[in-house]
């Protein structure tokens, strides 16, 4: 009879993580538990949920339980003579000896992690950054040691809280190992942005994503298409190209705007009451959007929700993690946007 592992595997693993991070199976740690923010009236992920800071010494723990997990996997490997290599087939037999990980949310995402070699890390939740300088840089350093095949740390984080950081603080804990933040724009536009309630304004999206190019973060900045409307369609579009040129990211991402159950704006389309943009009005605007855009910036459609059909049937729109280079692709995309227009008239 297999004999039961009497470890304590336990450890923590959020929801979320931006589709980049799943192309590159990242390793998800938790930082904090859900937003610190929770305002936002189009976002459903966290909203029935509490915000919580973890302590260094807990995170720390989760990464120990982690690199323990990986040193049963290896063992196993080496005494079938795999040299140490992690294929289902160990994962298996590990498994058998710690049954209690069957159900673990995340332990298919660490075996995965670790079976394409432990090189990207995303850290969940909402905006980790809320959390103290020193603790974090404690737990980068400490992860980046345990596991010294990381290439890549990402994390999510929000403009205002990038704001409240001192220019010292973000340097720190990027020299501790986090290297790309993913940044919540949505749009550029003031009215839209109180609107939405997403508790910043244009002048902090550009303070705080200027401030984390300069302390040397890789930034990926999400916009909205179609968060406005019909009525703000064209204020959405430029005063967000006027934000974005202001910070040039490396990174400009669409995430098109669609209600989501547990919304307000879910429960006005269930009234008949939104006012929303058609796939031909979603790609005039975004063709606006990136006409007035003046940047050296990646521009990615990397998420489902940029659906719309070219005229030969297949998707219009590269969904590729690494999109199309401005300004070299600028007028290629431009183009690609003005046939699906036609395509739609
Ligand atoms: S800050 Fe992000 S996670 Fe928090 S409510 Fe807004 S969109 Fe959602």
């Amino acid at each position: 009879m297999q004999q039961s592992s009497s470890r304590n595997y336990e450890f923590e693993t959020g929801i979320y993580r931006p589709p980049s991070e799943g192309g590159s199976a990242s390793l998800l740690l938790r930082m904090t538990r859900n937003c610190p923010w929770n305002h936002c009236t189009f976002c459903a992920m966290y909203k029935s949920e509490k915000f919580e800071l973890r302590s260094p010494e807990d995170i720390i723990q989760d990464i120990n339980v982690m690199h323990e997990i990986y040193l049963q996997l290896k063992k196993i490997s080496m005494q079938q003579g795999k040299e140490g290599l992690i294929t289902t087939k160990i994962f298996d037999q590990f498994l058998k000896k710690a049954p209690e990980l069957y159900f673990h949310p995340g332990i298919s995402m660490l075996f995965n992690w670790l079976a394409v070699g432990g090189k990207t890390v995303f850290l969940q939740d909402a905006d980790s950054l809320i959390m103290k300088t020193d603790h974090m840089v404690q737990v980068l350093k400490h992860l980046k040691t345990t596991f010294p095949t990381i290439q890549r740390i990402t994390s999510y984080g929000r403009s205002r809280t990038i704001v409240r950081k001192s220019a010292i603080d973000l340097e720190k804990i990027r020299r501790a190992g986090l290297d790309r933040l993913h940044i919540g724009l949505e749009t550029g536009d003031a009215a839209l942005l109180k609107k939405i309630k997403k508790g910043t304004t244009p002048e902090d999206h550009v303070k705080g994503g200027q401030k984390a190019m300069k302390a040397g973060f890789q930034v990926s900045e999400y916009w909205m298409p179609g968060l406005g409307g019909k009525t703000l369609s064209q204020d959405h579009a430029k005063n967000t190209a006027l934000i974005l040129n202001q910070i040039n990211p490396h990174y400009i991402r669409s995430r098109p705007f669609t209600p989501r159950p547990g919304t307000i704006f879910f429960e006005k389309a269930s009234r008949n009451e939104l006012e929303r943009l058609t796939p031909k009005e979603q790609l005039l605007e975004i063709k606006q959007t990136l006409d007035a855009l003046d940047v050296t910036s990646k521009v990615c459609f990397d998420h489902a929700g940029n659906y719309w059909p070219a005229p030969n049937g297949r998707l219009l729109l590269s969904q590729s993690y690494e999109g199309y280079q401005f300004p070299e692709e600028k007028q290629n995309l431009l183009g690609l946007l003005e046939k699906g227009i036609e395509h739609y008239s």
